[in-house]
């Protein structure tokens, strides 16, 4: 059977790519593994031809050994154009591989190259601005099982950026790549990590103008989120990752033990009643813990007024997870058709913000074609459309750069928590 658009970035997702030697990547983005090394694959667009959307963003994973099995074969020339074969079907269909931005290789006048301040995942700039997630400095380690950062940076990306470093790479990626959010993530940094990432937040909203998102370690004390907030943060994110208790635990060891998994839901909560609907997600892994428990979960973060985001699992080469199986398509498809009855249900303003396609997760909105076409279906659709229309001046407006309002200038560093940089066993959020 033919798949739809976003039925194949899901089956891309789940299976993987192989990519022949003689297909040239010339001028296509580096597969680089950064941040918690989901994007260690093959960036690409599926153009849809559809007015529902015109184009999807995957991170195609090339290098874990599942995709090596895979029945997608990409063919084509950076001249001729580009096409992924099914080697089941024979169906072939049509793709786009974006380019490598020239600011990548440029440096920072501190000297360091832009690509490793900061990358292009989808439309958007992923900056990790801590130092290592804390959770790798136990013995032994209780890092999540799924993640590599304390593999990546310092490797592949700066360990220590500057504000002035953040700053101009940001300045490069909108100007130069058309940029409209900046996401900054970060793993757990004891009790300073929201307060870590506030020069960040405020220099690129007064110096660059951009959309400015920040995904965090919770912190119990919420009026940290206030303060972020006052300083003008668009969107704050939040990973759960599975809603099973034991799963939480059996994956995530350190979250468990320091932080505990209600903080996340809690913070989740107050969070998307502080912010505007949509502002605010709930990420979570599909494809480790039972199916029912991860629809449950998508109900939850919906319910709360937040929208959800599923990353489907990829054992990512080099982390404790490596060598688990990829998802089943079935099982992935299943969880995305209830990501978009979720939105629909809650009224959640999915895809509303002017060009942010996360390419490491389905995206909400991408979820379209999955959808039963209902009477409910073409109402959630002209509401969405309405609501696009209404908040692109809003974004617009959110988008100039502020004036300063404060000392804080674009050489200022973040504060070095004391203890924090060096944080061991025991430390609690
Ligand atoms: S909190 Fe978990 S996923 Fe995030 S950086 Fe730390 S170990 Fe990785």
């Amino acid at each position: 059977m033919a798949l739809n658009p976003c039925e194949l970035e899901i089956d891309l997702l789940c299976r993987g790519i192989r990519i022949p030697g003689d297909v040239s990547l010339d001028g296509a983005r580096g597969i680089s593994r950064t941040r918690a090394g989901l994007g260690s694959g093959l960036e690409i667009v599926i153009p849809t031809g559809s007015w529902w959307k015109d184009r999807l963003w995957v991170n195609v994973p090339v290098e874990e050994s599942f995709a090596r099995q895979s029945p997608y074969v990409l063919a084509g020339s950076p001249a001729a154009g580009y096409h992924v074969r099914d080697e089941r079907s024979g169906a072939s269909h049509a793709i786009e591989i974006p380019r490598e931005p020239a600011w990548y290789t440029r440096a920072t006048t501190r000297g360091i190259p832009m690509n490793r301040i900061g990358v292009l995942q989808g439309t958007y700039l992923g900056i990790y601005v801590n130092l290592v997630c804390t959770f790798w400095n136990y013995q032994p380690a209780v890092n999540c099982r799924f993640c590599t950062t304390g593999q990546n940076v310092g490797e592949h990306e700066a360990s220590d950026k500057a504000v002035s470093d953040v700053v101009e790479t940001c300045r490069a990626a909108r100007d130069e790549s058309g940029v409209t959010f900046v996401h900054l993530n970060a793993g757990f940094q004891g009790t300073r990590g929201i307060q870590f990432a506030e020069p960040y937040v405020t220099a690129i909203k007064e110096e660059v103008g951009a959309l400015v998102g920040a995904q965090l370690a919770p912190e119990k004390d919420f009026s940290r989120y206030d303060r972020l907030i006052d300083l003008g943060v668009d969107h704050l994110s939040f990973c759960l990752e599975f809603l099973s208790p034991e799963w939480f635990a059996k994956i995530c060891p350190g979250k468990q033990h320091v932080l505990g998994q209600q903080v996340f839901l809690d913070s989740i909560e107050y969070c998307a009643k502080r912010m505007p609907k949509g502002a605010v997600s709930g990420e979570i892994i599909a494809g480790v813990e039972p199916i029912e428990e991860t629809l449950r979960a998508v109900d939850l973060i919906a319910d709360m007024g937040a929208f959800p985001t599923v990353c489907i699992f990829r054992p990512t080469v080099g982390s404790d997870m490596e060598s688990w199986p990829s998802p089943a398509y079935e099982d992935m498809r299943r969880v995305m058709v209830h990501v978009y009855e979720a939105c629909r249900r809650n009224w959640i303003p999915i895809g509303a913000a002017p060009n942010i396609e996360v390419s490491l997760v389905v995206n909400p909105d991408d979820t379209v074609f999955l959808a039963p076409r209902s009477a409910g279906f073409y109402t959630y659709e002209a509401w969405r459309r309405a609501v696009r229309l209404v908040a692109r001046p809003i974004f617009w407006w959110r988008q100039r750069p502020r004036r300063r309002r404060r000392g804080a200038g674009i050489g200022e560093n973040p504060p070095a928590p004391e203890g924090d940089r060096q944080a061991g066993p025991g430390r609690q959020a």
